[in-house]
């Protein structure tokens, strides 16, 4: 599922491919992606206009195509942007397909269609209706701490939290609390000021080096979970076998070695888990 990292990268992929051509035509092959508008109705208020320029907060993308006109993108689980020249052929699973002039085209495409596109008349607005938290990459120390301990919780339910703290899924969630040697089912307002600083650090590091990587996962560390995450996966850093369990209604894979609790939710106590 496309995460902060990943949707930076398609940020910067759009940046670099998309901006500033005239939209000739904007071909919607599955309408279930659209939100709140037709396909008639997006064509119509994009033909003639030029995306402008994009801006990122979470998990959300956002295209400026003109005075208070945003296209929104959400790329579900599967979502990803292609920019395909001249006669090169569209992916089968391409939903929406933006065309420019000399048969260059934006295509988003999607295989499990749980993406989303819209029109919509300004960021702010938009973050203020769905009570988005700040973004992961846009917080400092300070506010990262106050967040993480005005809430009770596990700490890694606390980081799923988009109205909390904006960008961070399942797979960084873990790999964040790896890092941070903390186990995911921590209690958040337990939390030391050294385990907050390893925990912002972390969360810095994980999330800029995974975009500098451009999520490549074949180019992640070997020493980070996420190359190792799964059954039979050991931890890179002790070698013992890596756990599971859900946490935050999600699967977390954690080292109950490395990451062990003061104070786990599961335990209720001060055993590590
Ligand atoms: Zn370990």
């Amino acid at each position: 599922m496309p995460e902060l990292p990943e949707v930076e990268t398609f940020k910067r992929y759009l940046d670099s491919t998309s901006l500033h051509q005239r939209i000739t035509a904007v071909e919607v092959r599955d309408a279930y992606v659209l939100q709140n508008i037709s396909g008639r109705q997006l064509a119509h208020r994009l033909k003639g206009r030029r995306f402008e320029n994009s801006y990122r907060h979470g998990k959300h993308l956002f295209v400026r195509a003109g005075a208070e006109i945003w296209l929104r993108l959400h790329f579900g689980m599967t979502g990803s942007l292609e920019y395909l020249k001249h006669e090169r052929i569209a992916p089968k699973t391409a939903r929406v397909i933006f065309h420019f002039a000399r048969n260059n085209r934006l295509a988003f495409d999607d295989q499990r269609k749980f993406g989303e596109i819209e029109l919509i008349k300004g960021v702010d607005e938009f973050l203020r209706s769905r009570h988005l938290g700040p973004d992961a990459l846009d917080v400092n120390f300070s506010q990262f701490a106050a967040i993480i301990r005005k809430h009770r919780g596990a700490v890694k339910a606390i980081l799923l939290n988009q109205q909390l703290i904006a960008g961070i899924g399942n797979l960084y969630a873990d790999e964040i609390l790896f890092r941070s040697r903390l186990h995911p089912a921590t209690e958040a307002t337990r939390l030391s000021g050294d385990d907050l600083r390893r925990l912002f650090r972390a969360t810095r590091y994980v999330l800029e080096r995974a975009i500098a990587l451009k999520t490549d996962f074949n180019r992640l560390p070997k020493s980070w979970l996420l190359t190792h995450r799964g059954k039979a996966g050991k931890c890179p850093r002790c070698g013992r076998a890596l756990k599971s369990a859900t946490i935050g209604g999600r699967t977390s894979w954690f080292c109950a070695h490395c990451q062990r609790s003061s104070f786990c939710l599961n335990h209720r106590s001060k055993d590590r888990c």
